[in-house]
């Protein structure tokens, strides 16, 4: 490890300002769904940029998914310009969480320290990462107030639930052009030792078979969709599942077990209704006429969502081929391409140099097993100089008394001053 640089030393007396800022960010609950106080996060998040010399907008993502009067989409970017010309830096963060959950012996939603920890939903994903990535910002301009480029942070909606009121539709408005933007940094809790270059593929489906409705006494008057199901889950199991596994990648995921192809069934239902609440009387005898499941299927930068997508209607139609009355209905409900920043892409060269400075060792690069918004700031913003890089512990995430660590944060607080300092003052 190098001597702390000024600017090192000078994030290490922040540590009171930056506990103070994340415990303020999750005082703020903002619950998705449905959407809660996007609105009260984006404005304390414009009163303390603006007072550091920011400009600010605050942008509602009109008529994306969930958007209303009383759940508007909110979101803010944040744009501080340099001196002179040069790169601009983007650290994106999503604003929203996720619901509370069972399990808690804190409470959710007042940022307790203890430990050195701070404690609540989102302090790890990922309001510890925002708050980091604003003290390092301000600490970086105090110290270098003739920076060339810009900086800019931005608050972001709806990440939890796919990010179409958030990074998707900032993209569409041409906030992440590569002419505007030049590298950006998603502060997920991938950990402050390690680059996360991107994700898995993701595409979701519901498949329903149909059948015929008959008296329950007389099956073969009818015709079980449940049994057609069930074919389908045969087939799943002794082909689609055995092949998936024998598929590996060269992207670095963790958890090792996500190295492969996965499918998860999300839900199955057949027959009658669930009964309505606060009835208990018995059900009526019927042959099932329709059963649904729906798929989650994650893939691997070597295949093609084509590719996925074909694997699963062969064996539907073999299927159709083979059994008897076999009809069925496949709907796609949505898709997602995997990305991968390239190691030798600007982003990562600068941030694994300030990991390696910082804390005296060597990146790991990984890739996350599941999408975060670095999706559309690939592929709508086409923006590939993009990482996740943040403090906290992704087994956290989503759990009851989830944390961040206020050392952890420092530590990332400063390999995120010591890239600005490369990208926009150059090495010292
Ligand atoms: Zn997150």
């Amino acid at each position: 490890m190098t001597d702390p640089s000024p600017l090192a030393r000078a994030l290490d007396t922040k540590t009171e300002a930056l506990i103070a800022l994340t415990q303020q960010l999750i005082q703020i609950p903002t619950l998705n769904p449905p959407g809660e106080n996007y609105r009260e996060i984006c404005e304390l998040l414009d009163r303390r940029l603006r007072g550091h010399g920011f400009d600010t907008q605050l942008i509602r993502a009109h008529g994306t998914p969930g958007d209303s009067e009383k759940y508007p989409r909110w979101n803010i970017v944040a744009r501080r310009e340099g001196r002179s010309a040069g790169d601009c830096v983007h650290f994106n963060s999503h604003i929203d969480v996720v619901e509370v959950g069972a399990g808690w012996t804190m409470d959710p939603f007042a940022g307790t320290l203890r430990d050195g920890k701070i404690y609540g939903r989102g302090a790890c994903d990922m309001k510890g990462g925002l708050a980091a990535s604003i003290i390092a910002a301000e600490t970086f301009i105090e110290h270098h107030p003739d920076f060339c480029g810009a900086i800019e942070i931005s608050g972001t909606a709806d990440e939890e639930s796919g990010g179409y009121g958030g990074v998707a539709y900032l993209a569409e408005q041409g906030f992440f052009d590569p002419a505007r933007v030049q590298h950006v940094i998603i502060p997920e809790p991938l950990h402050k030792d390690r680059i996360c270059l991107g994700h898995r593929g993701g595409w979701w489906a519901e498949i329903e078979t149909k059948g015929e409705i008959a008296h329950g006494s007389m099956p073969f008057l009818g015709d079980c969709a449940v049994r057609h199901m069930g074919a389908v889950l045969s087939e799943f199991e002794s082909k689609l599942f055995p092949a998936m596994a024998a598929r590996r990648t060269d992207m670095p995921v963790v958890p090792e077990g996500a190295r492969q192809s996965t499918m998860n069934i999300n839900s199955i239902h057949g027959g009658q209704n669930e009964p309505a609440p606060g009835f208990d009387g018995l059900p009526s005898h019927c042959v099932p006429d329709s059963c649904r499941i729906v798929i989650d299927r994650r893939f691997l930068a070597e295949e093609s969502l084509d590719e996925v997508r074909a694997e699963v209607t062969a064996l539907l139609e073999g299927l159709r081929a083979s059994r008897a009355d076999f009809r069925y209905e496949l709907t796609e409900l949505n898709s997602v391409l995997p990305s991968m920043t390239d190691k030798s892409a600007p982003v990562v060269q600068t941030i694994a140099a300030a990991i390696t400075d910082v804390l005296g060792k060597a990146p790991e690069y990984v890739a996350s097993p599941g999408t975060y918004d670095q999706k559309h700031i690939d592929r709508i913003g086409k923006l590939k100089n993009c990482i996740a890089y943040g403090p906290g512990l992704l087994e956290l995430a989503h759990k009851p008394d989830e944390y961040v660590g206020v050392d952890d944060m420092i530590d990332s607080a400063k390999v995120m001053g010591k890239a600005l300092e490369t990208l926009l003052v150059g090495p010292h």
